[in-house]
């Protein structure tokens, strides 16, 4: 009877040691994390990179610290070229003569084309502390503006990547996102997963349809064609959607560092949302910083400046992303 007991025990054992001794941590940097939309139910899987830089930029956590990381699109050989000199106010004398070190690996200067390679350099700038705050799914006023607020007295640009649905409801928080001088991204018309990915030809006609939305409300001509794929660009299964979209004529970014706020269900406080930040910033010299203006993000709001903060700690200058303006 004993004995019985004991080989029992030990099976049991077998089976749930080496759940505890870390294999359940492995499977997970395996996978990835789960990134939840607010509007779709499908959890997007990111693929962690492989390992961090052997030159940190910045702060090291400690060393028992698992640090998923999203990996940058696969860049597709794009040979798009669209004429941005009205994207960027940046055909000014002052900012022409910008200095830019091609040696270092720092981005060329944006001069009159916007091409996905240089929406995947964005992600690699040696010598460079760079942060491009960007958030999506908004414009929604109740926490679009509290942010605005914030950007405006720390004197920081950020992108926003709307979408059309939203835009249409308060196109008077889209204005003020343009006229304080911000950047804008294409989010797609509806973010509804299940159509905008049944087809590239859909997916397209998303993003043509919110350009005339924002080129209605804001009164202007001029294209907006830089995309954040709703749920990422990750992956094989976007592949033809990577290449749709280029071949049209829009270049896409994702992100290389998150504060979480779109990670779980339950909304994270906002000390959790630093320190997420935190740990994905780690290993990386350039950051593409995703947050969330979308309804309920309001720790998105209250963590903000602390956000801020750690990122001027790191040395950190902010700027908007190529193709934004
Ligand atoms: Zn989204």
């Amino acid at each position: 009877m004993y004995a019985a007991k004991f080989i029992i025990l030990i099976l049991i054992l077998n089976l749930s040691l080496p759940f505890y001794a870390g294999s359940t941590t492995s499977a997970l940097e395996g996978i990835g994390f789960l990134h939840y939309h607010e509007e779709s139910s499908e959890p997007v899987f990111v693929l962690p990179s492989p390992k961090p830089s052997r030159t940190p930029v910045f702060t090291p956590l400690p060393a028992n610290t698992k640090i998923p990381i999203e990996t940058a699109a696969t860049p597709s050989p794009v040979n798009t070229k669209i004429p941005i000199e009205t994207l960027k106010p940046s055909s000014t004398p002052e900012a022409s003569q910008s200095p830019v070190n091609d040696d270092k690996g720092d981005l060329p200067a944006v001069s009159d084309v916007l091409t996905q390679e240089l929406l995947n350099k964005v992600y690699k700038q040696e010598g460079e502390k760079v942060a491009y705050l960007t958030f999506d799914d908004g414009p929604t006023p109740r926490f679009t503006n509290p942010i605005l607020d914030i950007l405006k007295e720390e004197n920081i640009k950020a992108t926003f990547f709307t979408i059309g649905t939203s835009v249409e409801h308060y196109p008077d928080t889209l204005r003020r996102i343009y006229e304080e001088g911000h950047g804008i991204g294409n989010h797609t018309y509806s973010h509804v997963f299940k159509n905008l990915y049944s087809d590239p030809d859909n997916f397209l006609e998303e993003l043509y349809k919110n350009e005339k939305v924002l080129q209605v409300i804001l009164d202007t001509d001029r294209p907006f064609r830089l995309v954040r794929f709703p749920g990422g660009s990750f992956g094989k299964k976007m592949e033809p959607y990577r290449k749709a979209v280029n071949d049209a004529g829009f270049v896409y970014i994702d992100w290389n560092c998150i504060s979480g706020d779109a990670e779980s269900v339950k909304a994270k406080p906002p000390k959790e949302l630093l320190a997420r930040l935190k740990e994905t910033a780690y290993g990386h010299s350039s950051l593409v910083v995703l947050m969330h203006d979308a309804p309920n993000k309001e720790n998105t709001v209250k963590a903000l400046p602390s956000i801020i903060e750690f990122l001027r700690s790191e040395g950190c200058r902010f700027e908007l992303l190529p193709g934004s303006r």
